[in-house]
């Protein structure tokens, strides 16, 4: 490809509406151009990147075995009526009326349509195991789109819906996904874990998630590689303490404590510990709210409170209206003792002692507070996040902290959707055996963020070389001025490209610095240099993307430099 002839425009400036770094780059590369909040185009050398990762991901799954198909992004209502999602999924389903009244949706997912397909086609044992996938265009209306097309509202999916007879052929299923999906972020170049992830409402099925690993991902993941464990912080178990409590050395106090609605204003008023309060928080529940209580320095899990009876999920801050009304304080000042609604206590909250909580009064505290002497001794509950430094479920090993983006999930889905849809085989005896299901979706679209997060420097992008949109940049020097620099590049060129190389040959009339700083921002692997200077000695200068400095090779040198053997 010319240069000239592309169509590129990289941006010098940072676009304001960018704030984490791929997004940064792929707007001044020229990769992506934003419509509208969460949609995208892709220009042609983002398509060129976003292609090459739809053929690694397209390559593993048909080794897999998986077979491809297409189907409507549209879809019927009915469908959706039928397994409870019309209600259930809300306002990420972007719905829309036809012609004829008939409900809609733009598919954010595809477990309707594939369950539909199976239960019309699969009619015998013998067509199992199958497995179907597709690459295609969902929309989800994110609340909060952002990250350009990391978190965007329209974005491409590989997904992929497995059918087996029984629970130990839907396993099967499964695994050789997980080897998939292993191949392809291998052969991606990017670094990833992969982590034990929330299976949502259809509880013991397994889940898990491919995270590579960024700092501006917006999982967070806990693992330890002693035990082998991995797992979404959302899902990660905290251990219970051992229930070993000092005894109380203080008695129980009401003091005044003017602003300190948060832990932070607290323990410098104070001058203790966050370890030495005790958080309350108040969320909504079915019958009214409930509290939720934590130590001062930790976090609450979300997931884990919308698994207690009561709470409701999402999860949802009681409003300070209805906290004033029921406790009779503003948030920030509500505890425990003496409070009239169901309260959960976190594990880690058991062996405190001589501890301070709100006193559900309006700016005033309790402090020297002892389980057993001033509010019964609780059960308590596993309510928060796990943190860095945290044992690990088997006790015998530590939890480190690191940041994901989850870029692929596999799921066991076992017989929810085909049980709702009645997507039935006959099985050897001629018996009607409902399907077991797996569904396995990547983050086409996400992925080249991804990349990027994890690929980068000041002065640009690195692609890894199995996604890079060119494989080598041509940089003639004042080829316009120069007969012989334009026949060395040009021949160069070709003999590049009977070499099977993407080549890009930036022949535009420019200085050597604006391409130079453009070749950098795109990220190609390999540079070449060609200048007068060099051909009089039958060299050319070459740099590799991550190479500090360029060194002179010869001519014939170049394709063995790019292409080792
Ligand atoms: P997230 O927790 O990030 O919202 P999800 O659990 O909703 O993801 P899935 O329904 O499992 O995602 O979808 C499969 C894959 O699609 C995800 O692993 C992710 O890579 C990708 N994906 C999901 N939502 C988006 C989005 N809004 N923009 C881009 N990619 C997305
Ligand atoms: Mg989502």
């Amino acid at each position: 490809m010319r240069f000239s002839k592309f169509g590129l425009t990289t941006l010098r400036d940072t676009p304001a509406e960018a704030e984490i770094i791929s997004h940064k780059l792929m707007l001044r590369a020229g990769l992506i151009r934003r419509l509208a909040a969460g949609l995208f185009t892709w220009m042609p050398l983002g398509l060129r990147v976003l292609r090459r990762v739809e053929k690694i991901v397209c390559e593993e799954m048909d080794r897999a075995g998986a077979l491809e198909l297409i189907m409507p992004a549209v879809q019927p209502a009915e469908l959706w009526k039928e397994t409870g999602r019309w209600d259930k999924y809300g306002n990420l389903l972007l719905r829309m009326r036809d012609r004829h009244d008939r409900d809609f949706c733009f598919g954010p997912t595809h477990e309707e349509v594939i369950t539909d397909i199976a239960r019309r086609e699969l009619r015998s044992y013998k067509q199992l195991p199958i497995n179907f996938y597709q690459v295609q265009t969902k929309f989800r209306d994110e609340i909060r789109p952002r990250f350009g097309v990391m978190r965007a509202r329209e974005f491409i999916m590989k997904d992929a819906y497995s059918f087996d007879l029984d629970q130990s052929g839907l396993e099967q299923s499964y695994q050789a996904m997980h080897a998939a999906y292993t191949a392809i972020f291998e052969r991606l170049g990017l670094k990833f874990r992969v982590v034990d992830a929330d299976s949502g409402e259809i509880g013991g099925n397994r889940s898990q998630e491919f995270m590579v690993l960024a700092d501006s991902g917006e999982d967070a993941i806990a693992w330890c590689d002693e035990d082998g464990y991995a797992s979404n912080v959302e899902t990660a178990a905290t251990v219970p303490e051992d229930g070993k409590r000092a005894a109380a050395k203080v008695n129980l106090e009401k003091i005044e404590t003017p602003k300190t609605k948060t832990v932070e204003t607290l323990t410098e008023l104070l001058e203790i510990g966050p370890d030495k309060i005790l958080k309350t928080l108040i969320v909504e529940g079915k019958k009214g709210p409930v509290a939720l209580v934590i130590r001062g320095d930790h976090e609450l899990n979300a997931i884990k409170a919308c698994k207690m009876p009561n709470v409701t999920e999402p999860l949802t801050m009681a409003n300070p209206e209805t906290i004033q009304e029921i406790i009779g304080c503003t948030p920030g000042y509500v505890g425990p003792i003496g409070l009239d609604i169901p309260v959960y206590y976190d594990h880690a909250t058991k062996c405190m002692s001589d501890f301070v909580c709100g006193a559900n009064e309006f700016e005033k505290h309790y402090i020297g507070v002892n389980f057993g002497r001033d509010i019964k001794t609780p059960t308590t509950v596993d309510l928060r996040n796990v943190k860095d430094g945290d044992p690990t479920p088997s006790g015998s090993g530590t939890l480190k902290i690191a940041r994901g983006i989850e870029v692929g999930h596999i799921f066991q889905l076992g017989q929810s959707y085909s049980e709702a849809m009645r997507a039935t085989v006959q099985d050897k005896d001629g018996n009607d055996a409902t399907l077991f299901m797996g569904c396995y979706g990547i983050g086409v679209t996400r992925i080249v963020g991804a990349a990027i997060e994890q690929n980068h420097d000041e002065r640009g992008i690195i692609w890894p070389e199995s996604i890079a949109p060119f494989k080598v940049v041509l940089i003639p020097i004042n080829m316009h001025q120069s007969e012989t620099v334009r026949e060395v590049a040009t021949t160069l060129y070709s003999e590049l490209k009977a070499a099977g190389l993407d080549v890009l040959l930036d022949d535009r009339d420019a200085r050597p610095g604006v391409k130079f700083a453009d070749a950098e921002l795109i990220g190609i692997p390999h540079r070449l240099v060609i200048s007068e200077r060099g051909i009089k000695v039958g060299q050319l200068e070459y740099r590799h993307r991550r190479d500090e400095e360029a060194k002179m090779i010869a001519y014939d040198k170049a394709l063995q430099i790019i292409t080792p053997s």
